[in-house]
């Protein structure tokens, strides 16, 4: 199975660091000659451009205070519909759009160029070409997966397929469950390893589970799908269909046993430190140990083990599945993994089912886009350095440091001055937010890339390998120091995150635009857009997840009981108020699966709305630009950041599957809340946009 999302940021992963400056090469990629050729890309060349806040996309026969979303996104997204590559459209998937742009003017200038061998010029050039190179890719058919395929007929009984999912772990080709490192709950400086649920096709537990319709169209689907592909790979019609049967029956029990996103939130469920022994004990058909020995990693004092019904059921499974059945999973789960890699006739089948069927997506993507979604899979960080050499100009990192600056004043005033918590809770939060490390741009150490292999001549061969190497390099931090200066997300991606075991907040360089921020800009807009975004991660310390660790980056409970009493009560009004939001006829929003997401827009935009109070100091004079207050654009720019379209059938996969609550009512959610709003655009109580009173939710 080709694992193109790395296991280990299912549950996120490990780290920490400030500041970014010019790391210094590593040996392989420094080893070029002097007279070794530079990259260079013309950035004019990238056609897509970043969706700024614009005084001639406001609709003003909406009001504002009515429909504040209406205002300033109804009018773009009318004359800009979802292309029929993609199930989303707005302004965050126009960035990531332009980022793959860039990426696409690296990629062909790599692949033309002559760079010495092993640098990362090369990598990147020869993944690309390999990727392009669609007649080689045709002639292999279904070749490249035949030895999994091979091992797996090999299987000759049930006893057998422990050693082979060890086998095809220690090859990265995981399928059944995650394993993966990542930092004590315990003890945030040691990585160790951790097992969760897993095998799952479909998005979630609920498409095999609840008896809503278009679950049921969507389960209907999944057998007509793994029919079809067992029959591009051989099978008689019968067998297939026959087989895709026992597929769903059989990811049917690994979704009975599995835990929903709502148990999943509690980091509790996701962690349970056992022995060997007792690990052992509970599976017995199933041995931990030797599933170490076959990672070849030493055996632990203990892992995570959490999620016992799940790997109950595996157990079990393990002895009265028939070993063809299993043998039809594992051979269907292989070729589906690999499909979107393989010829034409998989690529079209996956693409039919999960972007088709599941997304409402019209069209496959171009292919140098999937290309450059398996590069950026295989090889993120590595590609990471070549785009940020290309497109990041050094001046963001100054004016970010201001932000941030900024953000972290107005959070400490805040949390100082807050009226529901008790002193000795609150001290712990300034304990805590005292230890936040930002991090901007790019890492200051890249990671070093010089033991894989990548050459021009098989795709999925360097796949595999990227695959097995990056499966690697994870395996090898068990039981090891967590390394704080890692990054968990490439510089060229289009996002931001918040990592608990290490309180960092982190902000890729290609987040780094308008909307977003742009050095050029009035400060409402640097604040209404990553300014509420560096204010959001932050406050992802503080949300229903992230208050259960503690400065350290350790699962402990600092609060008092009457202070969390509190806080539950005032998130369970934020819950309510966005499970009131119907993003289709009948289908609202899932407050308590956002709760996380809305505690940190609602503390992150009031913290940004102080922040640009902070920065704009006394006796500031308003520019009205386009005959707007600096406040109108500070929430103006918020809701642009959110400005979004997206395929009906994308827009109920994301209300089942979260945590993000859709961008229309990202949009409004946080500013209702804020008497700031009501103010800028003169609202009054009543309007929609007034939440007031017992409605009114203030948690930081
Ligand atoms: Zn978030």
């Amino acid at each position: 199975m080709i694992r193109l999302k790395p296991l280990a940021l299912a549950l996120s992963v490990s780290l920490t660091l400030a500041a970014c400056q010019k790391a210094e090469e590593p040996a392989d990629t420094a080893a070029a000659a002097p007279e070794a050729p530079k990259l260079q890309i013309d950035l004019a060349q990238v056609q897509q451009q970043p969706i700024a806040l614009k005084a001639e996309d406001l609709d003003t026969s909406i009001q504002a205070c009515q429909d504040f979303n209406g205002f300033v996104n109804s009018k773009w997204l009318a004359a800009n519909p979802v292309p029929g590559d993609r199930t989303t459209w707005g302004a965050f998937p126009a960035l990531g759009e332009r980022s793959l742009q860039v990426q696409h003017e690296i990629a062909k200038a790599a692949a033309a160029g002559e760079w010495p061998q092993g640098s990362m010029e090369q990598k990147v050039g020869d993944f690309f070409a390999a990727g392009m190179d669609e007649a080689a890719i045709e002639a292999a058919g279904l070749s490249p997966v035949q030895p999994e395929l091979d091992r797996i007929d090999a299987l000759s009984s049930n006893a057998d397929i422990p050693a082979y999912i060890g086998d095809a772990y220690a090859r990265g080709q995981g399928m059944l469950f995650g394993f993966y490192a990542m930092a004590d709950y315990n003890d945030s400086n040691t990585n160790i390893a951790y097992a969760s649920q897993g095998g799952l096709s479909l998005p979630e537990r609920a498409y095999y589970l609840e008896d809503r319709e278009d679950y049921k169209a969507a389960r209907a689907a999944f057998v007509e799908h793994v029919a079809a592909l067992m029959q591009l790979a051989g099978a008689d019609e019968e067998t297939a269909k026959a087989q895709a049967q026992d597929v769903l029956a059989f990811e049917t029990r690994l979704a009975k046993a599995s835990l929903g996103r709502l148990e999943l939130r509690d980091p509790a469920n996701r962690y349970n430190p056992v022995t060997l022994a007792d690990a052992d004990a509970s599976t017995p058909n199933f041995s931990w140990t030797q599933f170490f020995a076959a990672l070849d990693v030493d055996a632990p004092e203990s892992f995570s083990l959490p999620m016992p019904g799940f790997f109950k059921e595996v157990d079990a499974m393990l002895a009265d599945v028939p070993l063809e059945t299993w043998k039809t999973w594992l051979r269907f789960r292989t070729i589906d993994d690999a499909s979107p890699y393989l010829s034409n006739a998989f690529a079209e089948r996956n693409f039919e089912f999960y972007g088709k069927t599941l997304r409402g997506q019209l069209e496959q993507q171009e292919r140098w886009k999937r290309v450059l979604g398996a590069l950026n899979g295989s090889m993120g960080e590595g590609f990471g350095q070549l785009y940020v050499e290309q497109a990041f100009p050094p001046e963001s990192k100054a004016k970010m440091e201001e932000l941030v600056g900024n953000l972290m004043a107005s959070l400490k005033t805040r949390l100082e001055n807050l009226e529901w918590m008790s002193e000795d809770t609150k001290a712990k939060a300034i304990e805590k937010w005292s230890s936040f490390t930002p991090k901007v741009g790019y890492p200051d150490k890249w990671r070093d890339w010089s033991g894989l292999e990548v050459t021009d001549e098989s795709y999925v061969s360097n796949l595999l390998a990227a695959s097995a190497f990056n499966y690697r390099y994870m395996l090898d931090k068990i039981g090891k120091p967590v390394d704080r200066s890692e990054w968990g997300m490439s510089p060229q991606t289009v996002n931001a995150y918040y990592r608990a075991t290490a309180n960092e907040i982190v902000f890729p360089a290609a987040i780094l635009q308008p909307p977003f921020f742009d050095v050029n800009a009035d400060d409402a807009l640097n604040y209404g857009g990553i300014g509420a975004v560096i204010g959001h991660e932050m406050l992802h310390g503080f949300d229903d997840q992230g208050s259960k660790f503690d400065a350290q980056g350790n699962m402990a409970n600092w609060w008092t009981d009457e202070d969390r009493k509190k806080f539950e009560a005032a998130t369970t009004k934020l819950a309510d108020q966005y499970s009131g939001y119907e993003a289709l006829p009948g289908l609202f929003v899932n407050g308590k699966l956002g709760l996380g997401e809305n505690i940190a827009d609602l503390g992150g935009v009031t913290v940004a709305y102080d922040a640009l109070q902070r920065a704009q100091g006394e006796g500031f004079t308003d520019p009205m630009i386009d005959g707007y207050s600096q406040d109108q654009r500070f929430f103006m720019n918020w809701a642009t950041v959110w400005r979004i379209a997206f395929t009906e059938a994308q827009l109920k996969q994301q209300i089942t599957v979260g945590p993000h609550s859709p961008g229309m009512f990202r949009a409004i959610g946080a500013p209702s809340n804020l008497p700031a709003f009501a103010e800028a655009f003169q609202c009054k109580e009543g309007d929609k946009m007034v939440r007031s009173g017992e409605d009114r939710v203030v948690i930081w």
